[in-house]
C-alpha cells in the first residue's frame, strides 16, 4: 500500500470538510483521517478519492461518499468489540472504517465480482472483517445477535429478519424510500418495542432481494 504526504493531506481536509458538515464524534472522524480512502477506490476515479462525493466501483454499484459513511457510523455509537453486522460491502471502505473503531465486523455482499475483489483487498491493508457472499436480506442468523447493523443500500422496508438479528439495546441505521431517494432511519430496539426516528435525506443504490443462490 502507499500512502503518501499528499493522501494524508487531502485526507486531513476531507475530515475538516465532514466536521464543517456537521460529524461531532471523533472517533469517527479519526477513522475516516486513518482509511486510505484511494486504496478502494476504483483507478479511472483514482485522482478523486479525498473528493466528499461517492464514485462508481464497478458492478453499477458505488463507494459511498465519506460524509454517508462518516452519518452512518456516528448515528451507531460505536463502542469497542461490538458486534457489527453490515449490509452491502461493496469497496470495503465502511467495513474498514468500522474496523479502524475497533468493531468486530461482519459484512455481506451480493455482487460475486465485489465480494471477491474486496476479500482480496482488505487484508492486504490490515483490515481483517468477516465477508460472506449472499442475500443481506437474511443477514447472518448464525452469527448475530449483534450490537449494531448498518445498511448501506436504499430499502423499500425494514427487513423484519434483520431487526430479529439486533441485539435488545442494539441501534440499527437503515436508509428507506424510494429508489431515488430515502430517508435514513435510526432503530433502537427496546425491551418490547423499536424506537424509530428519521434523520433526513439520503441516495443509496438499491438493496436488491430476491435474487438466487
Ligand atoms: N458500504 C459500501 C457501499 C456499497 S453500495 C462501501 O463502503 O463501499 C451498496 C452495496 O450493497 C452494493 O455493493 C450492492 O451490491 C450491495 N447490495 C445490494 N443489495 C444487497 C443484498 N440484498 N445483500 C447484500 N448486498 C447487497
Amino acid at each position: 500500500m502507499t500512502d503518501t504526504y499528499r493522501h494524508k493531506g487531502l485526507r486531513a481536509k476531507l475530515v475538516e470538510e465532514i466536521k464543517k458538515k456537521g460529524i461531532k464524534d471523533e472517533e469517527v472522524l479519526a477513522a475516516i483521517g486513518r482509511v486510505p480512502r484511494h486504496e478502494f477506490m476504483d483507478s479511472s476515479f483514482i485522482n478523486f478519492s479525498y473528493k466528499d462525493k461517492a464514485f462508481p466501483i464497478g458492478a453499477g454499484q458505488t463507494i459511498s461518499q465519506p460524509y454517508t459513511v462518516a452519518f452512518q457510523t456516528e448515528l451507531l455509537q460505536i463502542e469497542k468489540m461490538d458486534k457489527v453486522l453490515e449490509i452491502g460491502t461493496g469497496s470495503g471502505y465502511q467495513a474498514a472504517v468500522l474496523f479502524e473503531m475497533k468493531a468486530k465486523v461482519y459484512s455481506i455482499e451480493r455482487q460475486r465480482e465485489l465480494f471477491l475483489k474486496t476479500q482480496d483487498k482488505l487484508p492486504k491493508l490490515g483490515y481483517r472483517p468477516y465477508l460472506f457472499y449472499g442475500d443481506g436480506y437474511k443477514g447472518l442468523p448464525t452469527y448475530g445477535p449483534f450490537d449494531k447493523i448498518i445498511i448501506t443500500a436504499g430499502a423499500t422496508d425494514i427487513p423484519e429478519e434483520l431487526i430479529k438479528q439486533l441485539k435488545t439495546g442494539g441501534r440499527m441505521v437503515i436508509p428507506v424510500g424510494s429508489a431515488e431517494q430515502q430517508t435514513m432511519k435510526l432503530i433502537v430496539k427496546k425491551d418490547d418495542k423499536l424506537e424509530i426516528t428519521d434523520h433526513g435525506l439520503f441516495a443509496f443504490v438499491p438493496f436488491l432481494r430476491d435474487k438466487a443462490y
